[in-house]
């Protein structure tokens, strides 16, 4: 079994350098407040492309060879990862096919749709999106972009790791919303390999939280894929792991789960206190400060993860429209 190490990470942020921004980090006073300790948010939801996934997708298709680019890269997507894949594609003037589910929001599917790539909505779970990334791979010969499992992808979010261990040197905690895993494995090895005692707490949505019941369970398990605000945090781990589930067990301090109702009150505290717009996904840590499930030790960095919600339905939560489902 392989892993990703800092100097894995060390070697993506001179390759990507030139294709993603280096995202602040700030004080939330209000959030410092309410916990008593330090807290800072790191705002990747600014990231170019609206999400963290330009990182891996752009470590990933740096490090491929000249035969590959001319094939074209494939990869089944929650939006986000598709996204970003789809932009570093379109630079490098390559193909590029996105593989999306029933449930991926529409505003993410037209952002893709914009930026040139050749899409195909299949199924209602990202295991169908999946099943057609395999067969066009072998139809097709196109190069297949995991969007976590996949060691240059894990080394591109890593990147992360590293800006935030740049900006607050002290950092004692660190909130990574959890799907995948390439996002939270990235970062630890990025942050524990520069501080070991680092403490990295995954969070997720308890509407089918993938990673935490294989954590549990002591190896990959399937769940079923719902409905949920942080849809970015959808989608399964694969059976067939072959890096972040043995990760996320090493280099994971514990893994928090949110309900629905919690989330919402993490987007309408981003908006209203931070004056920041973020998706689900990018509010859990938030949201995880605000539900009181996390003890507080600081400093604490929070990652927002990622910004590509419907405005309509972000509307409806910030004013405390939304219907929620416990
Ligand atoms: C993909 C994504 C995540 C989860 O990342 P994993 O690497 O799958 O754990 C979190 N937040 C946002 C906004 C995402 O797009």
């Amino acid at each position: 079994m392989g892993t990703v190490t800092l100097q894995h990470i060390l070697a993506a942020r001179d390759r990507i350098a030139d294709m993603i921004a280096a995202t602040p980090v700030v004080v939330s006073t209000s959030l410092s407040e309410r916990l008593g300790v330090p807290v800072h948010l790191k705002l990747e939801h600014r990231q170019t492309t609206g999400s963290f996934k330009l990182r891996g997708a752009s470590n990933a298709i740096a490090s491929l060879d000249a035969e590959d680019r001319t094939r074209g890269v494939i990869a089944a997507s929650t939006g986000n990862h598709g996204r970003a894949l789809s932009h570093a594609a379109k630079l490098e003037g390559m193909r590029a096919v996105i593989c999306m589910s029933k449930l991926v929001p529409a505003n993410k599917v037209e952002e893709i749709r914009r930026l040139g790539a050749e899409i195909r909505i299949v199924g209602n779970s990202q295991d169908d999106a999946q099943v057609e990334v395999d067969r066009l791979v072998t139809q097709e010969r196109l190069v297949m972009v995991p969007p976590f499992d996949h060691p240059a992808v894990i080394a591109g979010q890593g990147t992360l790791g590293l800006e935030i261990v740049s900006a607050v040197a002290d950092v004692d905690t660190v909130l990574v919303p959890l799907s995948g895993g390439g996002l939270a494995a990235g970062i630890a090895a990025a942050v524990k390999g520069a501080k070991p005692n680092t403490r990295i707490i995954g969070i997720s949505m308890q509407r089918g939280a993938a990673m935490k019941a294989s954590l549990d369970a002591g190896r990959p398990v399937q769940v079923e894929e719902m409905p949920t605000l942080a849809d970015s945090l959808g989608g399964g781990i694969g059976l067939d792991n072959r890096l972040t589930f043995s990760m996320c067990r090493d280099l994971l301090d514990d893994v928090v789960l949110l309900s629905e109702a919690e989330i919402a009150a993490g987007i309408a505290h981003a908006y209203g206190q931070e004056r920041e717009i973020v998706e689900g996904a990018g509010a859990v840590g938030i949201a995880a400060l605000l539900a009181g499930k996390i003890k507080p030790r600081g400093p604490v960095v929070s990652v927002l993860s990622g910004r590509n919600i419907d405005m309509g339905r972000h509307r409806d939560i910030v004013c405390g429209k939304e219907e929620l489902a416990a």
